[in-house]
């Protein structure tokens, strides 16, 4: 069976690694940019996501560049903490938590691909431009170079997965009314800052409300080994009404001053949140978009995967978690069907309601709830939690947004494993 697979980012690269390991090599992986870039700041792969990059055996890998994150706590904006939790392995996973650049992430996945499958099945500079389903159920695909236009390549295969993001081509062909990403009004100011480590040294904190927030966490073991921290951040204010969104460029830079001025009071005891922005060599901006979930990802020969299927706001680590899930789904099932349209169908089956549960439950901004609660009931702050919210009601949240992502302690930890094998193979 051959699949082209558009797109090499986190979930292109990771359905190559499942295909292959569950016994199929006739892959290529095609992606737009001229090269596999490690381009992002910090992202955080959960642990439902660890458990299928440890049976692809990528364990080490990550364990030498991530950090394993520890515990996590909200606060208020007035620095109140409002709940703590342990994460990962310290939660009773049976894996971690990694907090990771996503350009490293994306390097280790990347590299085990040419390993793997060879450097010469991952083609840089082919953007899809086009592609149709054959009569005889074969799939062809055009590539073209996305700055000349210049047709670089065209392809056959028995199945073309569309790993191509937010702003994917192959949806778009598939659901040419859809339109534009959609925008909440909030903006999201990233980066990447050494500094001493703070809590604990591998804590996440979220501090705020839907409103204004910063999320931050360390995602450098090689600095975490020098006794720094190379702390990732993420400061999102709420700063209009959709439409009118900001470009959606990952590279697009921000003015530092801008993102301070809205931040100066997040100086905390426990952290200073805007000397993390005041000494941050570069800030990226990037406005919080997802999609509707869609109708159908079961197209025969041709389905969506990771962004491309399911864009979701970042709230609660799922972006890569589930494009990753995604991936070693897809796997199982060309391997357990009896035909690629049946698998396909199996695919879409357990995973687009599935993740359309984690879309809408992250617009109402997931686990984060917590926060809002705590704003709207007592917004000049609060001499006792439990007078505001209830650990019962804390718990719930928590609880409820774990079993809509999919990542249940006990039901991860006793689930079987999703690898499986080709026969022949
Ligand atoms: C450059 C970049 C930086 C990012 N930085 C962060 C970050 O810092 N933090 C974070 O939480 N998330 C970040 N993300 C998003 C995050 O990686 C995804 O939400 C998540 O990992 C799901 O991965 P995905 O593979 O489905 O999509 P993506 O990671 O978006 O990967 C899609 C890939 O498809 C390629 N592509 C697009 N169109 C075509 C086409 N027509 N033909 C061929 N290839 C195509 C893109 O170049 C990209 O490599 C970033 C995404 C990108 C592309």
């Amino acid at each position: 069976m051959k699949v082209v697979i558009v797109g090499g980012g986190i979930g292109g690269m990771s359905l190559a690694l499942s295909l292959v390991a569950a016994g199929m090599d006739d892959v290529d992986v095609y992606e737009s940019a001229p090269g596999i870039r490690e381009l992002g700041v910090g992202i955080n792969v959960m642990p439902h996501a660890i458990r299928e990059l440890t049976e692809l055996d990528l364990l080490d890998q990550l364990s030498a560049v991530g950090i394993p994150t520890a515990d996590f706590s909200y606060f208020s904006r007035l620095g109140q903490r409002i709940w703590e939790e342990p994460l990962g392995m310290a939660a009773g996973y049976r894996w971690p938590q990694f907090s990771i650049h996503r350009g490293e992430l994306l390097g280790v996945l990347h590299r085990a691909v040419v390993d793997r499958l060879g450097g010469h099945r991952v083609h840089a500079g082919h953007h899809l431009s086009r592609f149709e389903q054959q009569p005889d159920h074969g799939v062809w695909a055009e590539f073209v170079d996305r700055e000349t236009k210049a047709v670089v390549s065209r392809a056959e295969a028995d199945l073309l997965v569309g790993c191509d993001g937010i702003h994917s081509v192959v949806r778009r062909a598939l659901f040419p009314a859809e339109g534009p990403p959609k925008w909440n009004g909030v903006v999201m100011w990233r980066g990447v800052t050494i500094a001493r480590p703070f809590l604990s040294g591998r804590s996440m904190v979220n501090i705020g409300s839907s409103r204004q927030r910063a999320v931050v966490y360390p995602i450098s073991t090689a600095h975490e080994e020098r006794g720094q921290a190379l702390i990732n951040w993420v400061a999102t204010l709420k700063v209009a009404s959709a439409p009118g969104m900001p470009a959606q460029d990952w590279t697009q830079v921000a003015r530092q001053e801008e993102v301070l001025a809205a931040f100066a009071s997040f100086s905390f005891d426990f952290l200073d949140v805007a000397a993390l922005i005041r000494d941050a060599e570069v800030i990226y901006q990037y406005p919080i978009a997802d999609r509707d979930p869609l109708v159908s990802w079961d197209f025969g020969r041709v389905t969506l995967l990771g962004d491309a299927a399911h864009p979701m706001h970042p709230v609660g680590g799922n972006g890569a978690s589930q494009a990753i899930l995604d991936a070693r789904v897809l796997a199982r099932e060309l391997v357990l069907r009896g035909s690629i349209e049946s698998a396909v169908g199996a695919y879409e089956g357990e995973r687009r309601r599935a993740t359309a549960a984690v879309v809408e439950s992250n617009r109402r901004a997931g686990p984060h709830r917590c926060q809002d609660l705590v704003e709207e009931r007592a917004p000049d702050g609060f001499e006792r939690l439990d007078e505001v919210v209830s650990q019962q009601e804390l718990q719930e949240i928590a609880d409820e947004y774990k079993q809509i992502a999919g990542f249940e302690i006990g039901k991860l930890n006793n689930r079987p494993s999703l690898s499986v094998r080709l026969a022949t193979a």
